[in-house]
């Protein structure tokens, strides 16, 4: 896990997100459903991510199903199921490092909060004081809507998915990986006052997404049609990658 993370916060700049984000957000790299992209993750094996130790179906349906006994509103339900589909990027060619883990800011300083932050000495954004400061290139209370975070499965989901879901699901995708804030409480000096408000519903998906796995797999034929009903006129068959 520490290896992923040297590679990851070593190479994690403004500039390698921003060159990602050019590199992707035209999304024509594939055109792909729920369910073959959900497919298509099965052929991922990885040690250093922990979900993925798990077929990614059984660990979208026990997080969704999970939610849903629990009674949680179907628009949450259905971020259960799609939330690690961004993880597709593997199979365009991505290094793990650049797909799984932790997110967090990049162009202002690192907090100490993050999953071994020592890592980051080794990342040249710390030695440029206009990416290293407290604030970096952001204002106090902007947003996160305005902040540019690390490149990773999150942000690239949610900009796939951005055309089809409510503001509050496409907010659960985009930062479920931002144990330092969700967890730690950092970066609030960051946040504007969605951010205070909708952190809460991440915080409370995280705990679905870590401690939903079951020891007897799901039965994915049997469970498939209420999801596939879930989504219906909701995301289209085919997506945009
Ligand atoms: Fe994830
Ligand atoms: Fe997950």
């Amino acid at each position: 896990m520490r290896r992923l993370y040297a590679e990851n916060h070593a190479h994690q700049t403004l500039a390698f997100v921003r060159e990602k984000q050019a590199q992707y957000f035209p999304l024509r790299r594939a055109r792909m459903g729920v369910w073959e992209a959900m497919g298509a993750l099965e052929s991922l094996v990885d040690e250093s991510d922990p979900d993925l130790e798990l077929p990614q179906i059984q660990h979208a349906l026990q997080t969704a199903e999970a939610l849903r006994v629990d009674g949680a509103p179907d628009w949450l339900v259905s971020c259960g199921l799609l939330h690690d589909l961004g993880k597709v990027l593997c199979l365009f060619g991505e290094p793990q490092w650049a797909v799984v883990g932790d997110t967090f800011p990049v162009g202002c300083a690192f907090d100490a909060r993050v999953v071994y932050a020592d890592l980051f000495a080794a990342n040249p954004d710390v030695s440029d004081p206009a990416l290293s400061s407290h604030l970096g290139i952001y204002r106090e209370g902007c947003g996160l809507d305005t902040v540019t975070f690390s490149w990773g499965h999150d942000e690239y989901l949610y900009h796939v998915l951005r055309p089809y879901l409510t503001d509050e699901a496409l907010y659960v995708i985009r930062y479920h990986s931002f144990y330092a804030a969700h967890r730690e409480g950092a970066y609030e000096h960051l946040f504007a006052a969605r951010d205070r408000e909708w952190m809460r519903h991440v915080a409370d998906f995280s705990r679905y997404d870590l401690y939903s796995k079951v020891d007897e797999p799901l039965p994915v034929a049997e469970l498939r049609p209420r999801y596939e009903e879930l989504l219906e006129g909701v995301i289209p068959p085919t997506l945009q990658w």
